[in-house]
Parts: C-alpha cells; structure tokens; sequence
C-alpha cells in the first residue's frame, strides 16, 4: 500500500528526515542525542520506552510505543518494561483523544514478519486513531492512503502533551 501525504511533505521525508541508517532503525532512534528528537519524531521518552510518530503513519497521530531494548520476544520483555509499554500506551490513547477526538483506536504489536511486522526484530506497540471512513475507497481501491496532515504539524500537536506522562 502507498502512502501519499497531504498538504504535499514528501520533502520532509525524502530530505528533512533522519538519515537513512543501517541495522535497527529504533535502535538508533534510541542511541540518536535527544536533541535530535524533533527530526527523529520523537514525543516522549521515558525511563524504559519511547513515542514516536510512524513515518508512514495508517492515519494522523499514528504513533509508536517502543522499549528501547532491541527485543523482538515479548515474554523476554522484564515487567517494569512492559508495565511501561502499557502505560506510555495508555497515555497516549488519552492525548491523542484529547488533541484529535477519533472515534476509536486500533492498538497492537505484530509479533513476526508474518504478522505483518515491518521491524520485527524490535517489539513496537502501534497506536492508531481511527474515524469512520477512513478506510474508504481510496486505500482499498486505490491503494493509495491520504493523510490529510503533515508529520511536522501533527509532532507539534502532540509533543507538549505528553510532558503529562
Ligand atoms: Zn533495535
């Protein structure tokens, strides 16, 4: 499926972006100095996990929960680690709510390639809003998805939100 961003940002993720980086992209998300955190996309880290916008989000605000250990079991994953991955997950579903009013949400983590994980050697928690509509023709028909906002808007909606988590 093809993701078309509107207003036209293309540019910000052909040349504004991160660099492109080899081995584990949240790796080095989480290795990168946290004043690199806006051109990165990152809202919020905390003590074990971080949020950070999906580059190639399904809908606004599509975000990720991410421990920063590069861990792809999740029975590996300590308790406080996935009790932080709960919560930072819970907070938020609570500021997107407040900052987007969706109507729903669809939470999750792809367990393995086959499940559909883009980055399955690194557990990631996706965070999707969801309105009706929003799988309307155009992704089934078109296989194109419209984003009606860019992810510089969208990062400067969330971020100070989550100062609360
Ligand atoms: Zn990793």
């Amino acid at each position: 499926m093809e993701t078309k961003f509107t207003p036209w940002r293309m540019d910000y993720i052909k040349g504004g972006g991160a660099a492109p980086v080899s081995g584990c992209v949240f790796c080095a998300i989480t290795e990168a100095p946290p004043d690199h955190d806006r051109e990165n996309l990152v809202l919020h880290r905390g003590e074990h996990c971080f949020a950070v916008l999906n580059l190639y989000p399904y809908n606004p605000a599509h975000l990720m929960v991410i421990p920063y250990g590069h861990c792809s079991d999740l029975a590996l994953l300590e308790p406080r680690i996935a009790n932080e991955l709960f919560t930072l997950t819970r907070c938020a579903v609570g500021i997107i709510n407040a900052e987007y009013k969706p109507q729903g949400f669809n939470l999750g983590m792809n367990l393995g390639r086959i499940a559909g994980a883009g980055i399955a050697e690194h557990l990631h928690m996706h965070i999707v809003p969801r309105w009706g509509g929003d799988s309307n023709f155009m992704p089934i028909i078109g296989e194109t998805r419209l984003i009606p906002e860019d992810l510089d808007t969208t990062y400067g909606r969330l971020r100070g939100r989550f100062s609360s988590c």
